[in-house]
């Protein structure tokens, strides 16, 4: 993995400069690093992570399997769940994220063919080649943050969000911009419809699918400012390790050949495809699961922080305590739900159930940042009371030894700690997970919006049930009064 990105740079931008080697760039090397390891997890977890590729029968990652039966579908949660906790939740986008995704795809040709008999055939050969590669992906659905109030047909720009701009035989061309991409230390982005901004019809030179190699000329992946700068392993203890970096998408003029296109004008499939294939349930199922390890974490960090000051027995304390745990049990009980009611779809995948998914993805961008100021409750000043590696190093050790001692660690031990807490609560990497977690699947807003239009039904049924109670206590109370009338 770590040659191909130096054989095949992605097209970053940092600090505006074009970037040539992700693995030694030190806004960049702690992520690589880690996205190496877990190349590498795979193999010191193979009965887990890795399966029989259909086609050859090599080894290949799980998480780009189409699960067919119930057991298949536990194996695949095992293998995200082994993945998620070595990062503990931390790298939102480990490649499982969007493996999923085109594996749906992939699984729903049928679907991508009835738009062009071409597109199921290049999901499916898209997906082949990037399984038995192992390549990862980053993604990019929603256009530039310019003027909400109108959709990009509507900006004064027509070539702000990113347009087909002409067709060719072999493919169409493409400019301007797409926001947001994460982990675009990748190999290849896939470029897909929002899964909530629904287009409209003269957004059609807007609606498109495909998938193109990160390196692909006229692709500038602008970076933002790194949260860690090569900073040591013990200051910045996640920063350091999981910077998977967001990235702006500009399409100069890029041609994306016919062999990658999975969707093409067609503004009511681009509306229907992240649901209709399933892709959306597949992000989902991962997202829990990497909810699940994240929640671990932070409730770890804030007992053993209580407890190495002496600070667990305060009633409050407890009650913060017992609140991350809450939040734990309540991801894993959706996580349980989505696959105990798992059923085939009509592509013949186990697919999750969505609602336990759903109710999950809602309540996740509110529960973390909650999670994280009851990290900062507990660990007030403490987050900031912080010698760096070179004080506990230096002159000042015995300093560090005395006073930064806990009543139940030396200070050698609580400095760690500490910065663990300092990096999951108050640092720039925290503060991006914060935002990360809030907005990654959609805008919350938007997202309850689509939650109340896909349950409906379930809850119009429930408002019938009232409705029965409230007219029943009517008829109840105009029954009695006629019978009491003389
Ligand atoms: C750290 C991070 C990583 C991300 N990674 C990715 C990625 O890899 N790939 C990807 O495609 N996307 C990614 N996203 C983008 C994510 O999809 C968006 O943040 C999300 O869809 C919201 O869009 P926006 O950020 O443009 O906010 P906007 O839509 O601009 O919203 C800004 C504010 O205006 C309000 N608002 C705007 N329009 C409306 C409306 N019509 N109705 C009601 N309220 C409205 C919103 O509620 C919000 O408060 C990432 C986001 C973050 C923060």
């Amino acid at each position: 993995m770590l040659a191909r990105l130096r054989e095949r740079p992605p097209a970053l931008w940092y600090r505006g400069e074009p970037v040539a080697d992700v693995t030694t760039h030190a806004a960049f090397r702690g992520g690589v690093a880690t996205l190496a390891e877990l190349y590498d997890l795979q193999w010191t977890h193979a009965e887990e992570c890795l399966f029989d590729s259909p086609t050859t029968g090599r080894k290949v990652a799980r998480s780009y399997q189409l699960p067919r039966t119930a057991l298949e579908l536990a194996a695949l949660s095992r293998a995200m769940a082994v993945v998620a906790r070595h990062t503990h939740g931390m790298m939102g986008r480990v490649p499982d994220y969007l493996n999923r995704a085109l594996s749906a795809y992939a699984a729903a040709a049928p679907f991508l063919s009835a738009g062009d008999a071409r597109f199921g055939a290049n999901a499916a050969r898209l997906h082949e080649e990037l399984r038995e590669a192992d390549l990862s992906l980053t993604h990019s659905l929603i256009p530039p943050q310019a003027n909400r109030s109108v959709g990009p047909s509507g900006q004064a720009d027509p070539f702000l969000a990113a347009r087909i701009k002409k067709e060719t035989d072999a493919g169409f061309v493409v400019r301007g911009c797409r926001m947001l991409a994460t982990l675009p230390i990748s190999d290849a982005i896939m470029v897909l419809p929002s899964t909530l901004l629904k287009a409209t019809p003269e957004d059609a030179p807007y609606a498109f699918g495909f998938v193109i190699p990160n390196d692909t000329p006229g692709l500038k992946l602008i970076c933002r400012e790194s949260v860690d700068y090569g900073r040591s392993h013990f200051d910045h203890p996640f920063g350091s390790r999981y910077e998977e970096m967001d990235a702006v998408v500009v399409f100069d003029d890029v041609h994306v050949p016919w062999e990658n296109v999975l969707l093409y004008r067609d503004v009511e499939r681009c509306n229907q495809a992240n649901t209709r294939t399933g892709a959306v349930v597949g992000m989902a199922h991962q997202v829990v699961i990497k909810n699940v390890a994240k929640s671990e974490f932070v409730l770890g960090l804030a007992a053993l922080l209580v407890d190495t000051i002496g600070a667990g027995g305060f009633q409050h304390v407890q009650e913060k305590i017992a609140e991350l745990w809450i939040g734990l049990e309540t991801m894993r009980a959706f996580l349980r739900a989505a696959e105990a009611d798992a059923a085939p779809d009509e592509w013949g995948v186990m697919r999750p159930a969505w609602s336990p998914l759903d109710a999950a993805r809602n309540l996740y961008p509110r529960l973390y940042p909650r999670m994280i100021e009851i990290v900062q409750q507990l660990g007030a000043s403490g987050l900031v009371a912080m010698p760096t590696e070179q004080d506990l190093k230096g002159p000042l050790a015995d300093d560090v030894r005395r006073y930064y001692q806990a009543a139940r660690a030396d200070a050698f031990e609580r400095v760690p700690l500490f910065k663990l807490a300092w990096d999951v609560a108050i640092s720039a990497f925290a503060g991006r997970q914060v935002l990360y977690e809030r907005f990654f699947f959609g805008d919350p807003v938007r997202m309850a919006g689509s939650l109340v239009a896909a349950h409906d039904a379930e809850i119009r049924g429930y408002a019938e049930r009232v409705r029965e109670l409230v007219r029943d206590l009517r008829d109840e109370a105009f029954a009695s009064q006629e019978s009491s009338t003389p």
